[in-house]
């Protein structure tokens, strides 16, 4: 259990508030995160995208809890990242979260047949050695390698080796499974069939996960993609499916603009251009939205 459990009552397995990562070297000062706004609910799949530089691994690593923030709130599953002891921070890194990389090497431990690499993340959380074999090959059963269980990595495919990362990260049903670019490796057909292993395993376990990816065609898989841009959640696009009157499903994706607690929100670059916004633009009130004009037109 986490030290408080307050928040495990609410349906919010991530709350960040205005989180703050500033890098420090010497007198140079780098702003990561520059008050990030991110509410996940327990057992949703949400993707991140967003330009190289945007913050989408300063991000991951806060919530990996190998990474602190300078400032803000984050909360995972009743876990306060920002007010943890280095025992506790051990205790939530091995139990209440999984972590798959890229890349597939960096998974997996290469001498050890695919059983006793989830084996060892098993064997941290205490799992005795007498269980830990068939723990181990249900894990295996469940991502859809249970024929690998005796390989070692270099005689598993690129697909196997990420559903071995998949089970060792799922070794002690963490609360929360972060993927940074998973099947970025992978071509586009194993990469689908990760991604319906990985929302199965969000569907039927109630496991949130966030996916790190810059690829447009993985992040449409999940039912919403936030956009990340310097520092900050920019946009976010949800998507559901809809049955027309000719029975055909669909798939409708709507974009939105992310306003934080003190209401502000960013103009995307294409809308700024388009009408050479600027420093100053003039805000209107209408009946059923706001309007936003260029500042120097009268
Ligand atoms: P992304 O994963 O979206 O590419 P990052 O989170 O890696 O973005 O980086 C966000 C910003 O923070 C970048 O400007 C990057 O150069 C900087 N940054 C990340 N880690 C460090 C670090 N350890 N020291 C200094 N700057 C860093």
């Amino acid at each position: 259990m986490p030290p408080h459990s307050s928040a495990t009552v609410s349906n919010a397995a991530i709350t960040c508030e205005s989180v703050v990562r500033i890098h420090r070297h010497g007198s140079i000062e780098v702003q990561a995160l520059q008050g990030l706004d991110l509410h996940v609910d327990r057992g949703e799949m949400i993707a991140v995208v967003g330009p190289s530089g945007a913050g989408k691994s300063t991000l991951l690593n806060i919530l990996a809890g190998t990474d602190e923030p300078t400032a803000g709130v984050v909360d995972v599953a009743g876990w306060d990242l920002t007010a943890m002891s280095a025992k506790d921070r051990v205790r939530y890194r091995r139990n209440a979260v999984g972590v798959v990389q890229q890349q597939t090497s960096r998974n997996l431990i290469s001498y050890l047949t695919a059983r006793d690499n989830v084996s060892v993340p098993l064997s941290l959380a205490g799992v005795r050695h007498s269980q830990r074999g068939a723990r181990a090959e249900a894990l295996l059963d469940r991502v859809g390698v249970a024929h690998c269980a005796a390989r070692k990595p270099s005689e598993l495919s690129g697909g196997e080796q990420q559903r071995v990362a998949l089970a060792i990260a799922l070794a002690n049903s963490p609360a929360l499974l972060l993927a940074d670019e998973p099947t970025g490796e992978l071509d586009t057909d194993t990469s689908h069939e990760i991604f319906r292993t990985m929302r199965s395993v969000s569907e039927e376990e109630g496991t949130t996960i966030v996916v790190v990816t810059h690829d447009p065609a993985v992040s449409a898989q999940v039912g919403r993609t936030v956009a990340i841009r310097d520092g900050r959640t920019s946009s976010e696009v949800l998507r559901r499916t809809e049955t027309h009157d000719d029975g055909q499903t669909h798939v409708i994706a709507e974009e939105y603009a992310v306003m934080d607690r003190a209401g502000r929100v960013q103009v995307p670059r294409e809308f700024r251009e388009a009408l050479e916004l600027t420093r100053r633009v003039r805000l209107a009130l209408e009946a059923d939205h706001v309007a936003m004009f260029p500042g120097d037109r009268p």
